[in-house]
């Protein structure tokens, strides 16, 4: 997941988001100061097991560098590439359980 990090006090100002969804809340921030100040940041690789059960059951996966959840992923997928950063590093729900993934 996503979070918004205030560039002048640098306290995270919003978490938990997706990538885009934070973005999009980062880039109508700017735009109300007027100036580049709110940055998105990664958080930590770890999903919940609610997620990841969901992930098993609608056939997505997760991709462990970014967080970025992809579409027809089966729970065994090892390193499909990820549409949100590019990297080989999709997940599905099972591997990311045996991996240590969840919280
Ligand atoms: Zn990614």
């Amino acid at each position: 997941m996503y979070k918004i990090i205030d560039n002048q006090t640098g306290l995270a100002i919003s978490e938990h988001l997706t990538r885009k969804l934070a973005q999009n809340k980062a880039d109508r921030l700017d735009n109300i100061y007027g100036a580049v100040r709110y940055i998105v940041q990664n958080t930590p690789r770890v999903f919940s097991l609610e997620d990841i059960e969901a992930s098993i059951e609608a056939s997505t996966g997760f991709c462990v560098a970014c967080g970025e959840e992809s579409d027809c992923i089966e729970p065994d997928a090892r390193n499909y590439p990820c549409e949100g950063c590019g990297k080989d590093e999709v997940f599905g729900g099972e591997e990311l359980i045996i991996m240590g993934y969840v919280e």
